[in-house]
């Protein structure tokens, strides 16, 4: 695969900061019958660009130019980007070309519903997937289903077509309405809010409006096909600080796991934390409605699978799978599950990266390659999607005005990395503590890595034992109670992660109803507790007996 072959740079985009602030719409039935024939001018638009430039990519892709501007060796960085570009001219493959193309797709009755500059921004958005495609990023672009629709449609600036206004009263505070043709959607403004009031004191650049799915449409807000509609304003300057979210001063070591988060700083209380424990009951509820899925699609299409129950292979033109109302219906709830999770899941993040920068703005972690760790535990950072939550903190730590430094993990190597004699020894998975012979340890290895960050010179990355020895006085007092309060917490019934060095068997209260047998389980434990303080060894486990689920 020659990925990124064809260098072409992103679009440009202005420099000034921009913040988003959404609000939800008032859309009568009228309305969002017009809205919904609008955007479904704009999905069709959409699709036909796309498709148009899809071949368009295709042809390009099988000239025998295009196999010899990749055949250049990459040294030869002029050249290359010279012959790629040559070859984007010829086919009409860049953005430029899509607007002209866009231009002369957008005719007749198309052109009523569809303004010119919405018409540009929706090829503008065909041709960053369609040049995805083609750097390599993206395997293959989506083409807009009916069912599914346009979920958002966006202008350009806030003069003409799609645009929000705010109308000032003789009395009261102003209201806001989006135009769109000769629709006037009322915002739903609170003014008390302020964030609201920060982000409508900004100047406006331009409005994007989106359509989301309810789970039904009785849920509040939807319209009769169970359509929620909001104005997303894209808005100059930088968002509101709540008065809550003050910075400290400190300079702070992060560890992140594909489930856990160490957080040291070089002062305050450390913490070793689950990454996003509060999912779980939501992740396991659509679990579940995925199985029941799989079973109503089995039970629609019993010809599909062969006699013990697996599914048939099936050819390319083979014809759909059948599904029944009740299926559709189990999928609809569980898209909305989705977009629950992902929402709650977002909340998650954002108080976790508040409260980091509340301790300090300097931020020190290493840089880690999220894509591995994807195909490594696939599902467990597909639900807490640590990489995310490091997006997330770069932005609330950047418009603090503090900074987020990542440090590349080949240089520093800090989880194998012992500053009390510079050993850099590999600890396998499943060792969860650091222990060294020269005496260092035993303590939580995520907890120790965040220490070895947080008193990294950012400008120098490379970790000294000399740097280490005066912060470690103070600091490992601290790591041991960061890992004690995990402990008291799995004692109390709460699931860890097996990264933080607590044997699930012992970490769970007895369940067992019998009094008698709750003190035996009780009394054991006591005592795998005081072997454990006893053990010459660090507490960690063999992978055997550690693994219990
Ligand atoms: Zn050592």
């Amino acid at each position: 695969m020659g990925k990124k072959h064809a260098e072409e740079r992103k679009p440009s985009r202005t420099k000034t900061p921009t913040f988003l602030l959404e609000l939800p719409l008032v859309a009568e039935a009228g309305q969002a019958a017009r809205l919904d024939a609008h955007l479904e001018v704009g999905r069709q638009f959409y699709n036909a660009v796309l498709s148009a430039g899809q071949r368009r990519l295709r042809r390009m892709r099988a000239d025998p130019a295009w196999q010899a501007a990749r055949a250049l060796l990459r040294t030869q960085k002029q050249e290359r980007r010279a012959a790629f570009s040559a070859l984007r001219e010829r086919y009409g493959f860049s953005e430029y070309a899509f607007h002209e193309l866009a231009k002369a797709l957008r005719v007749s009755w198309l052109a009523e519903h569809l303004d010119a500059v919405l018409a540009q921004t929706l090829a503008s958005r065909a041709y960053r997937a369609l040049n995805r495609v083609c750097v390599g990023k993206a395997r293959r672009v989506r083409f807009k289903s009916r069912g599914r629709g346009l979920s958002s449609i966006e202008n350009k600036r806030n003069d003409t077509g799609l645009r929000f206004v705010l109308e000032p009263r003789a009395e009261g505070r102003p209201l806001g309405f989006l135009l769109w043709h000769d629709d006037r959607l009322a915002a739903r403004i609170d003014w008390d809010d302020p964030v609201v009031a920060h982000g409508l004191g900004h100047p406006i650049k331009y409005a994007r409006l989106v359509r989301r799915h309810a789970s039904s449409p009785r849920a509040q807000g939807a319209d009769r096909q169970g359509e929620r509609y909001v104005v997303q304003l894209v808005l100059t300057g930088v968002p509101h600080h709540k008065p809550k979210h003050t910075a400290g001063s400190d300079t702070i070591g992060l560890d992140l796991g594909p489930a856990s988060i160490a957080i040291v700083p070089r002062q305050a209380e450390a913490r070793l934390e689950p990454l996003c424990a509060e999912l779980r009951p939501d992740a396991r509820a659509i679990g579940r409605l995925q199985r029941h899925m799989e079973r109503q699609r089995r039970a629609a299409n019993p010809e599909y699978y062969d006699e013990r129950g697996r599914p048939k292979k099936r050819g390319a033109g083979a014809p759909r799978w059948k599904q029944s109302r009740g299926y559709q219906a189990s999928r609809r709830r569980k898209a909305a599950r989705e977009r629950k999770l992902a929402a709650h899941r977002k909340s998650l993040h954002g108080r976790l990266a508040h409260q980091i920068v509340a301790v300090g703005p300097t931020i020190i972690t290493e840089k880690i390659s999220y894509q591995g760790w994807q195909k490594r535990y696939g599902r467990s950072v597909g639900l807490r999607a640590p990489g995310m939550l490091i997006d997330h903190l770069r932005r609330t730590v950047v418009s603090t005005g503090g900074i987020l430094h990542e440090i590349p993990t080949r240089s520093t190597k800090l989880s194998q990395f012992c500053h009390g004699c510079g050993a850099l020894v590999t600890k396998p998975l499943w060792q969860r503590w650091h222990r060294c012979p020269c005496g260092i340890g035993p303590v939580q290895r995520d907890l120790y890595s965040a220490f070895l960050a947080a008193f990294l010179d950012p400008a120098d990355p490379m970790p000294s034992c000399a740097r280490y020895v005066v912060p470690w006085e103070g600091a490992e007092a601290r790591l041991v109670a960061a890992h004690e309060r995990v402990k008291q917490r799995a004692k109390e019934g709460q699931v860890v992660p097996r990264s933080m060095g607590i044997p699930r068997a012992g970490a769970r209260l007895p369940e067992s109803p019998s009094e008698a047998t709750q003190e035996l389980l009780f009394l054991s434990k006591r005592g795998k507790v005081e072997a454990w303080k006893r053990r010459p060894e660090p507490p960690c486990f063999s992978r055997g007996s550690l693994q219990t689920r």
